[in-house]
């Protein structure tokens, strides 16, 4: 008789759990997957593809606009938030039944409990008490909205999570934080026609993204009527009347209906049994792991969010299948996290792949900038005023494309293509052998011929 219950027990059933269960499963192991929530994770149930919709959602108003200057008559358009979010929750629901599915397909036995680790080869399902022992253990736990410190009226405060299911859309909202999720959530009640304010408590939003970037796309939400206060925090939130009063640390003070914090995500590690078992953390807060998402202890592995590496879906699945490959597979696959292209679903978008001027310039003896801004074509009948914003950082020694930077629409789209590019090393003389297509936006990728700038870095004395 087998000494463990599974060759397989994968905590949290999100992104990157999934994905691992299913491939060990295909691999010949057994499997059980323990997902306390909702099977699909974060990014199904309430990240990535939610977020996606409601930004479909918010863009309506902007095409309602600009479709008077091509002749159309739009009658006043109305929006319904609670058909929108009923209409959300039935995808989601949908996408739920589906990675059931093919869990249950692929032989994969999922409890709907909260796990801990009773030691190192045993799980205990919190919802029965039962303890299951496995040959070797996953932890796919994600992460979850941080709040930050203790302020008066804290309990007022809402998180991505929350604002996927608010019951009426805000007329007035007032969201800290200047990380894509809180950029995009500003996106998101702007076009829908709330009144954002955008409090952070740095220099400017989007910290880590190249500056052009964060500097563009500023200006192009101040435009659309967001209000940016930076090097501000929100001291206190107090219930009033009509709404919530929002005090920052200047003394100002805002009144709004809804108060949201994007303040930052956290690794889902607390109560998880980490010590009993001698799973060890990172400096980042994350479990430690090496390149093939192994812990200290040789059969407990750890993916995705809950090891704060590249916090992304792709990521999380791309480490999820390398795991099983690995350790089921005899397919040993280290994970590759250099130059992954990533969007910012603001209003307007933002995709990224590389190095940013600063990275390239801290790093490269020589770095040359091609930059490009211009109003898109669709917005000059429309009258919009509006402008998209490229750049190309280019190590100047070996002519390679180190790093992009695109602000405007499809930028999600485009900067995928881009990115299978630049890993494969492309030059800027290889960029510019593409013909361009014509008219594009994209084409300012492949028709850049002047530099904007270059960085030289003095040779020590
Ligand atoms: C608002 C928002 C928007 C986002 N947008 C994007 C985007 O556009 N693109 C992108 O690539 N990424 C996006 N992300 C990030 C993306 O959602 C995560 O990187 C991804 O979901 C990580 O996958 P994971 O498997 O590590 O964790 P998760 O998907 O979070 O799954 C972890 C699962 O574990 C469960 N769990 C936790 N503890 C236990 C336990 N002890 N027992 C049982 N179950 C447990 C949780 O309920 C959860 O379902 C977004 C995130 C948010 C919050």
């Amino acid at each position: 008789m087998p000494d463990h219950d599974f060759d397989l027990f994968v905590i949290g059933g999100g992104s990157g759990g999934v994905r691992a269960a299913r491939i060990a499963a295909g691999h010949g192991a057994t499997v059980m997957v323990a997902e306390e929530y909702r099977v699909g994770g974060t990014c199904v149930i309430r990240g990535c593809v939610p977020k996606k919709l409601l930004v479909y959602a918010s863009r309506f108003s902007y095409e309602f606009e600009d479709a008077a200057g091509y002749g159309w008559t739009v009658p006043e358009p109305t929006f319904d938030w609670k058909t929108l979010i009923a209409n959300k929750d039935r995808e989601i629901a949908r996408l739920e039944a589906a990675y059931t599915t093919t869990l249950e397909r692929a032989k994969v036995a999922i409890v709907k409990s909260r796990a801990v680790m009773e030691d190192a080869h045993t799980v205990r399902l919190v919802a029965t008490g039962e303890k299951l022992r496995a040959k070797n253990i996953l932890l796919a736990t994600g992460a979850a909205p941080h709040l930050g410190s203790e302020i008066a009226g804290l309990e007022h405060v809402i998180s991505s999570n929350e604002a996927f299911d608010l019951e009426e859309l805000p007329k007035r909202i007032l969201i800290q934080g200047g990380g894509y999720i809180a950029v995009e959530f500003a996106g998101i009640f702007n076009g829908l026609g709330s009144e954002v304010t955008l409090v952070y408590r740095g220099e400017n939003i989007l910290r880590g993204f190249d500056d052009d970037v964060r500097e563009h796309l500023r200006s192009e939400m101040e435009r659309r009527g967001v209000k940016i206060v930076t090097r501000q925090t929100v001291e206190s939130v107090e219930k009033v009347e009509h709404g919530f009063c929002v005090v920052l640390s200047d003394r100002q003070a805002f009144t709004v209906d809804r108060v949201m914090f994007a303040t930052g995500r956290r690794p889902n590690i607390s109560g998880l049994g980490l010590e009993t078992a001698g799973v060890t953390l990172a400096k980042n807060g994350g479990i430690a792991v090496d390149a093939f998402s192994q812990t200290l202890v040789p059969h407990i592995h750890a993916i995705g969010d809950v090891t704060n590496r590249v916090n992304l879906t792709p990521v999380a699945i791309r480490e999820g299948h390398a795991f099983a490959d690995t350790v089921f597979g005899s397919k040993p696959t280290p994970i590759d996290h250099i130059d992954v292209p990533t969007a910012v679903f603001s209003e307007p978008e933002v995709g990224v792949v590389g190095l940013t001027e600063a990275q390239a310039c801290a790093r490269l003896a020589k770095v040359d900038i091609y930059k490009s801004s211009f109003r898109p074509l669709k917005t000059t009948l429309a009258g919009r005023d509006t402008r998209a914003f490229f750049k190309l950082v280019v190590d100047g020694e070996t002519d390679r494309v180190v790093g992009c930077h695109i602000v405007g629409p499809d930028a999600g789209e485009m900067i995928q293509l881009v990115g299978i590019a630049v890993k494969m090393k492309a030059t800027k003389a290889d960029f510019d052998a593409v013909m361009a297509v014509h008219p594009t936006a994209s084409e300012e990728l492949v028709t850049m011929r002047e530099k904007a700038l270059s960085h030289v870095r003095q040779a020590a004395e």
